[in-house]
């Protein structure tokens, strides 16, 4: 049996409103018979300021997903109206180029936007305060802990001035300390900058101790399976139990899926 398609209803009052309006999204490489369908008729709507969480096993599209958001690759199908043009792109390694500073990688950033030389040290100056790395402007990447690089990225995505910031799995490698100490800086830096986040992980209590919504997708080709409205207080705890209860359910359903699709 195949998974129910949940197809979200976008009324022009919706879409007028949105950050993001994904449309029947198919994404398929290759041709013939080799071919693979990584996403095969999704449909979302983001709201502007909002965190929503993408949800699923491995395989299922996540990273093809964001990539299409950020215009680093074609649609097979649908189409993608991003309202909000700028998007700035984070990943698991955090991609820093090696032979600059932290600071340089921050500046350069900056450099591409056109901000002038001396004003591209206040504010990566300033943006390494934002996450914290106040006096580590001067190392290298490789001189950083892992956590410490990706507040680096952070720092360099915000220096892009983009409203909506693509995750991919960014927490992925850390150890679990630094990434609750990194949840709760993204979950300050989104609010008080008003930031629309997409945030993709395999880590069902991390989507929800983060998001707005949990958008859980099917195994490959990715579709919408169902999208969760995660309405708990913030700031959230990993390890409290409306969030570990909320996990449990979307665990349930995420296992189901997988189990369906192996069988
Ligand atoms: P996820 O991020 O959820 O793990 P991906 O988006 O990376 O999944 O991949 C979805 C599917 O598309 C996988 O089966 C993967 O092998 C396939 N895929 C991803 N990128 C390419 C590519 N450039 N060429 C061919 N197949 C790809
Ligand atoms: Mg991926």
């Amino acid at each position: 049996m195949s998974p129910t398609r949940i197809t979200e209803r976008v009324d022009d009052t919706a879409r007028a409103d949105a950050a993001l309006v994904l449309t029947d999204v198919v994404k398929r490489y290759g041709r013939g018979p080799g071919a693979v369908t990584a996403l095969d008729g999704v449909s979302l709507t983001v709201r502007p300021g909002s965190f929503t969480c993408l949800l699923g096993a491995s395989g299922c599209g996540k990273s093809t997903l964001l990539s299409l958001v950020a215009g680093l690759d074609d649609l097979t199908a649908g189409s993608i109206d991003n309202v909000e043009r700028a998007v700035a792109m984070m990943f698991q390694e955090s991609a820093l180029f090696p032979w600059l500073t932290v600071a340089g990688n921050v500046e350069i950033a900056l450099r591409v936007r056109g901000v002038g030389r001396a004003e591209r040290r206040r504010q990566a100056a300033d943006l390494l305060e934002t996450v914290r790395l106040t006096g580590f402007g001067d190392k290298r990447p490789h001189e950083l802990s892992g956590g410490m690089r990706q507040r680096a990225a952070i720092a360099r995505a915000l220096a892009q001035e983009a409203s909506i910031l693509l995750m991919d799995e960014p927490f992925g490698a850390l150890d679990a300390m630094t990434r609750d100490l990194l949840h709760d800086e993204l979950e300050r830096i989104w609010r008080e900058r008003g930031l629309t986040v997409l945030f993709v992980t395999h880590n069902v209590r991390e989507a929800v101790r983060l998001g707005d919504r949990v958008v859980l997708l099917s195994s490959r080709p990715g579709r919408v399976l169902n999208v969760y409205e995660v309405d708990l207080e913030r700031p959230r705890r990993i390890d409290s139990a409306p969030v570990a209860n909320l996990a449990a359910e979307i665990t349930d359903a995420l296992r189901e899926e997988v189990s369906r699709h192996a069988g």
